[in-house]
């Protein structure tokens, strides 16, 4: 109890007013409709638990670790009540009682280690058709035999054969006028690397001179999610010391990722201050002013959407629009993406594109599986219903989950990062 004292669970669980506006939309609740796992659920049991009257055993472990960490509640309670936040900090109470899982610790370690993950990455690549069979049009691979901790049958991320950081030397010049850096994220470095490609490209038809930082990190994200704190602490420090060391030489740091964007941007900040760090948080919240996501700095800072209209391309197929929680709720990402592919592409909203895809983290996409493979069933409806050939988003959790979603509902819809669809439609000229 003693590091969660000031996290004042209590003082939230009094400030809840109990009006329960987050209940309907809050993606656990309408999985398992039950107080317990409803926000408001979750920080009342919080302020028992710091009260005393409750005990951190593996029922309440259970029902902490069963968020999903999308938001929803924070961005439609009154009192603006950070429960995504409060579960991230118990989080960190659960792993020292119980400990992480070894599979979570070895994930965690590599992603603290770039040179040992790459390695692996090497590896997975050279033997992944032994124990892996390639679905390139679901944009995936599916294992071959039973695996532990992965359910059989899911469509997995595929590896690329090089990563992002590894393919590409680290100054690109465009004509030396502008100058932007590109922060890649760990999936779309190494499974969905056309996304840097992408990008890369779309910065050489605007002229613009691409940095990619070598030496980048994780952005801390899965291990904030699982209460790693060690692993966040490392991983945030390095990269805002090595962000500090080139910031001032370029116009933006770009994400094409809104998890990773959401962490840089506003979670590094938050960690921080919740441990009474403040020399740490006010140089993340000095680095803010020049994190954009990707489609957010080329819809504002360059004329990308006019050069996308003067093509006059009309792409065949057409696009469904999902908002990532980390991108709409988190950052208020969700017209720039939507205007840039509407100069060449159909959109074809689906009936909630605000709702979670389910993808909630580490945890969830292993020992509870069950339930984001419940959480994804509506949201392959929703897709699958719109008629659309494409589903997009700017970002590859919700990517790794909604291509599985759909692959288990026998849904023929393909999955693109919003600048792999602008790359295509700027091909077309
Ligand atoms: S973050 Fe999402 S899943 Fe968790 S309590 Fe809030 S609405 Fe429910
Ligand atoms: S919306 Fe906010 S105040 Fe209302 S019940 Fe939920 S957490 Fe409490």
């Amino acid at each position: 109890m003693e590091n969660s004292e000031k996290f004042h669970f209590t003082a939230i669980s009094d400030a809840c007013i109990k009006c329960g506006k987050c209940i309907p939309g809050c993606t656990i609740h309408l999985i398992n409709p039950d107080e317990t796992t409803s926000p408001r659920g979750f920080i009342d049991l919080l302020g028992a638990y710091e009260r005393g009257e409750l005990e951190l055993d593996r029922n309440a472990k259970e029902i902490f670790e069963s968020c999903f960490l999308c938001t929803h509640c924070t961005e439609v309670c009154p009192n603006s009540l950070p429960t995504d936040m409060v579960i991230e900090e118990v989080r960190r109470d659960i792993a020292e009682k119980f400990g992480i899982a070894w599979f979570k610790r070895a994930f965690f370690t590599l992603l603290r280690h770039r040179k040992l993950m790459d390695w692996m990455m090497k590896l997975g690549y050279t033997f992944r058709t032994c124990g892996f069979k390639e679905e390139p049009s679901k944009g995936g691979m599916i294992p071959r035999f039973p695996l532990p901790i992965v359910k059989s049958g899911r469509l997995l991320p595929s590896l690329g054969k090089t990563s992002f950081l590894n393919k590409y030397p680290e100054e690109i010049p465009h004509g030396g006028k502008r100058r932007v850096a590109i922060f890649i994220g760990c999936l779309a470095n190494y499974n969905y690397t056309t996304i840097g490609d992408s990008l890369v490209e779309i910065l050489e038809t605007l002229g613009i001179d691409v940095f990619i930082p070598k030496k980048q990190m994780c952005c801390a994200a899965p291990a904030y999610f699982t209460g790693d704190f060690y692993t966040v602490e490392t991983l945030a420090k390095r990269n805002i010391e090595y962000f500090e060391s080139f910031i001032d030489e370029v116009e933006a740091i770009i994400i094409p990722e809104a998890t990773c964007s959401a962490m840089i941007k506003h979670d590094w900040e938050v960690f921080f201050r919740n441990r009474g760090m403040e020399e740490w948080a006010e140089r993340a919240r000095r680095l803010n002013e020049k994190i954009f996501m990707a489609t957010e700095w080329l819809a504002e800072h360059t004329d990308l959407t006019e050069r996308l209209a003067a093509t006059g391309t009309r792409m065949p197929r057409s696009v469904t629009y999902h908002d990532a929680c980390h991108a709409r709720k988190v950052q208020g990402i969700w017209q720039q993406p939507r205007t840039l592919l509407r100069q060449n592409y159909e959109i074809k909203e689906m009936s909630d594109p605000n709702r979670c895809c389910g993808f909630g983290g580490v945890t969830m996409q292993t020992e509870k599986y069950h339930l984001a493979e419940a959480a994804g069933k509506p949201k392959a409806a929703m897709i699958d219903e719109t008629g659309a050939q494409i589903v997009s988003a700017e970002c590859s959790a919700c990517r790794m989950q909604i291509s599985n979603s759909l692959h288990q509902a026998d849904v023929d819809v393909v999955f693109k990062n919003p600048v792999e669809l602008i790359a295509e439609a700027l091909r077309k000229r």
